[in-house]
């Protein structure tokens, strides 16, 4: 089988070429053109693009579906190499720009959400990823991939900044090692350039590895998937809880290096009846005490055979007031793109069930 190129950094391609320098080529050629044979690569030698092409593959994942949502998010259902599928979504947000003249522009800002592993074996009770149990982890050219295929199917010019968030399917920290590898890969000036401040870890919080992660210094955000503020319940929703509780996420997040001009980001998934209780607000509250944190509120979007219900707007609303008003950043997320099945695993979902029609 062919290797992958986007697996190896800048620095490891130089010593799999010669003469090394043609490793910088064909970084730009892939990250900054969007290559997708090395025949395209013209300012190479035609025998080293015969050699290259018989050693690796530009190109691993295969595009088997796209959807739109009215919100402007779009979502990617990309076919691996084992047939294994993974779930990406571009998320566009208009940020408003204000400029020295009085006027306002308005600025796209890309998000894009990557998975990095097929299915996950935390197990969360809500989470539709988890139903299909794991599979394996991804490779990092395989997470890096995802973002090339995205940007060259949006035509999203190679200077546009983009963010990251390891959001999509899997547990990032549950493949370390590959994840770190994407974060270097990504964050590569010559390649796509993504600085760390602009990735974000989202874990559901195993602690030992966030400590790992932190002592790495990368210069990443992290978000937290807390859900919960009791480990009682935590455990019920998140049986990974009863390797690490609260107490040993909180005692990690203390412990990871955050810039300065950032905060940790603490998810809380609302379910109706389940957390969305004011007695939650208060805990949280105490919890995140001393800490440079943010929580973001979600909406839990419903699928079909779940018996946790979506709360109401009402009940957010209160929940966050609670916090915004004793000086804890609070922000509520509609699960972005609900009306294309937003939350990850989602759409893998309804391709088995044969629901979607493919575009490609
Ligand atoms: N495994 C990591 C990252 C992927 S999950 C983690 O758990 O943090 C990304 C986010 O999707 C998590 O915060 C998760 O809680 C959320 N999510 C899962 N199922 C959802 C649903 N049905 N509705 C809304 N968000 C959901
Ligand atoms: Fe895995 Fe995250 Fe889903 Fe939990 S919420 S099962 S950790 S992907």
């Amino acid at each position: 089988m062919k290797k992958i190129l986007q697996d190896y950094t800048k620095e490891e391609l130089a010593t799999m070429v010669k003469p090394s320098f043609r490793a910088k080529q064909i970084i730009n050629w892939t990250y900054h053109k969007y290559a997708l044979s090395f025949d395209e690569m013209k300012n190479l030698p035609k025998n080293m693009r015969e050699e290259l092409d018989k050693e690796f593959t530009l190109t691993p994942l295969k595009t088997l579906m796209v959807q739109d949502s009215k919100d402007g998010s779009r979502k990617y259902l990309f076919e691996l190499h084992d047939g294994h599928t993974v779930e990406v979504v571009l998320l566009l947000m208009r940020d408003k720009q204000f400029h020295e003249d009085g006027t306002i522009k308005h600025q796209k800002r890309y998000t894009v959400c990557v998975s990095s592993q097929v299915g996950c074996k935390v197990g969360c009770a809500f989470c539709l990823t988890a139903k299909g149990g794991f599979m394996r982890n991804l490779t990092a050219g395989e997470i890096v991939s995802q973002l090339l295929m995205v940007k060259k199917d949006n035509d999203i010019d190679a200077n546009r900044r983009v963010n990251i968030v390891y959001m999509g399917m899997g547990e990032p920290l549950d493949n370390l090692d590959n994840v770190v590898q994407a974060i270097k890969i990504f964050s590569d000036p010559d390649g796509l350039a993504i600085a760390t401040h602009r990735q974000t870890v989202s874990t559901s919080g195993l602690s030992s590895k966030i400590k790992k992660l932190g002592d790495m210094d990368l210069g990443i955000n992290l978000a937290i998937s807390l859900h919960a503020v009791d480990d009682e319940l935590r455990e019920t929703l998140m049986p990974i809880n009863k390797a690490y509780n609260i107490k040993s996420i909180i005692d990690a997040v203390k412990k990871f290096p955050i810039n300065a001009r950032k905060r940790v980001m603490f998810e809380y998934l609302v379910i109706k009846d389940v957390n969305d209780q004011m007695e939650s607000a208060k805990k949280l509250l105490k919890l995140l005490n001393g800490i440079k944190a943010k929580v973001n509120l979600i909406y839990f979007n419903p699928y079909g055979g779940t018996e946790f219900k979506r709360p109401h707007q009402e009940d957010m609303f209160r929940f966050q007031e609670y916090l915004t008003k004793r000086g804890l950043h609070c922000t509520i997320r509609e699960s972005k793109g609900l009306d294309i099945s937003a939350a990850c695993g989602q759409l893998r979902e309804q391709e088995k069930d044969g629901e979607l029609n493919a575009r490609n």
